[in-house]
């Protein structure tokens, strides 16, 4: 066991993981296994693989890499929640939680015409927003005259479950360098027609009677944008936010998947002694909002799998 190691490639011979290269205190050495089971997340991940010939063989030839086993899915299905965020003037006189203390609530629902259930979130922040670069034209300072600055909430719209989904891909053969990626967040129009929708939904929210001892008034999106779809659409491009669990890009699926790279197993197809356990396998994003618990419990399985239970 040794920390600080940063792998730059997994070691297969005849189609079978026999190590990894790696590098630590500026010398490269190389680790036999007789197994691999690569955890480097879903960005990393991919680009381990493709580093070591695993991966969409134009891509590995156009780096000059030698392909080990042809995987078109490899980098490919990219997800990673993304939000859009209302944001609302809280009445005066209201003291609303500190960072810390925030008490966080949401709404899980299903957005009209959606075949999965709960595929979308609303929550609202009870806390202060003081990024001003989030909430344009709101006042941070205080007036003379000792008058506060300006309280501002928001409610957040998250897609639970995308049907969009982005790509990782090499820029080098160099393993020291990161690879590109893109979530392309909104192009698919189902995506944009749910978020667009939650953010009505929110502000009918907002309206209500829950909101009316707190909320003074909407300030993002404006009456104008919300009204309107292509302004509306401007905007969330314009705004859009992102979470932090990136997922997807060594998806699990069946031999009938072209684009699936590991087994039900999460043994990589196509190269023996190789497995993922990581967030990269799950062939969907969890809708739940978090993808810490479903990561936990990929590697427990492939614990039990490796152990033979
Ligand atoms: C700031 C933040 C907050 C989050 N909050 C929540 C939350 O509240 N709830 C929730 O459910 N989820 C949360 N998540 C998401 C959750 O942490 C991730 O889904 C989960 O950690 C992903 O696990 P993973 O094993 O796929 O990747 P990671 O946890 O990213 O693990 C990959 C590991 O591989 C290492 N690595 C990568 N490349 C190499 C290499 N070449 N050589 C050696 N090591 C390498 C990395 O250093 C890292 O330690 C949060 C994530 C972040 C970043």
């Amino acid at each position: 066991m040794r920390g600080g190691v940063f792998v730059r490639k997994i070691l297969i011979r005849d189609g079978e993981a026999v190590g990894v290269e790696a590098e630590s205190g500026g010398t490269i050495f190389r680790v036999d296994a007789g197994r691999v089971v690569l955890s480097a997340g879903a960005i990393r991940s991919p680009h381990l693989l493709m580093l070591s010939g695993i991966g969409p063989e134009d891509q590995l030839r156009q780096f000059g890499i030698t392909t080990v086993c042809h995987l078109p899915g490899v980098g490919q299905n990219l997800m990673n929640h993304l939000s859009t965020q209302m944001t609302f003037k809280v009445k005066d006189g209201i003291t609303l939680a500190p960072h810390t203390d925030a008490v966080h609530f949401g709404l899980h629902y299903t957005a009209e015409g959606s075949d999965a259930v709960n595929d979308m979130l609303l929550r609202t922040s009870p806390v202060v927003d003081p990024r001003r670069e989030r909430v344009p034209g709101v006042r941070t300072k205080y007036l003379t005259g000792n008058v506060p600055p300006d309280q501002v909430a928001r409610i957040s719209c998250t897609l639970g479950l995308p049907d969009g989904s982005g790509y990782v891909r090499l820029v080098s053969a160099d393993p020291a360098v990161q690879p590109e990626f893109n979530y392309r967040y909104l192009q698919h129009p189902n995506d944009t027609r749910r978020v667009r929708e939650g953010l009505r939904l929110a502000a009918r929210l907002l309206e209500s009677d829950a909101y009316k001892d707190v909320a003074d008034h909407r300030i993002q999106p404006t009456d104008d944008i919300l009204a309107n779809d292509d302004a509306l659409d401007l905007w969330m491009r314009q705004t859009v936010g992102s979470a932090r669990h990136v997922s997807g890009t060594c998806k699990m699926g069946p031999d009938g998947d072209p684009m699936a790279v590991v087994d039900q197993y999460c043994r990589v197809k196509g190269v023996q002694g190789l497995s993922v356990a990581d967030a990269s396998v799950m062939p969907r994003i969890p809708r739940s909002g978090g993808s810490h618990a479903t990561v936990i419990m990929i590697g427990e399985r492939v614990v039990d799998w490796i152990a033979g239970n």
